[in-house]
């Protein structure tokens, strides 16, 4: 069950060897049944893109909910805000 038809929009992937920074996060839809790994720093415009294209901008794709803690955690800390002390 690898239905990605997805692939072709994550064209900007022309980095091979710079995963440090940009962690990747899985987009799931529910309408489509695909989930897609997009880079996190992508992530809004992609979310939207997928949207946009496939569904009239209706808002069917999102941050697959297994992940969202954990992404929230991961921005949390970006952002400095888990520093203890
Ligand atoms: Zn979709």
């Amino acid at each position: 069950m690898t239905d990605d038809g997805d692939t072709r929009e994550t064209d900007a992937s022309a980095t091979p060897d710079d995963s440090g920074d940009d962690p990747t996060v899985p987009i799931r839809c529910s309408a489509c049944d695909t989930t897609t790994r997009v880079p996190l720093s992508d992530l809004a415009a992609s979310i939207d893109r997928h949207n946009e294209n496939r569904h009239d901008g209706e808002e069917l794709a999102e941050v697959d909910p297994g992940v969202a803690d954990s992404l929230a955690d991961l921005v949390a800390r970006d952002l400095g805000l888990l520093e203890d002390g």
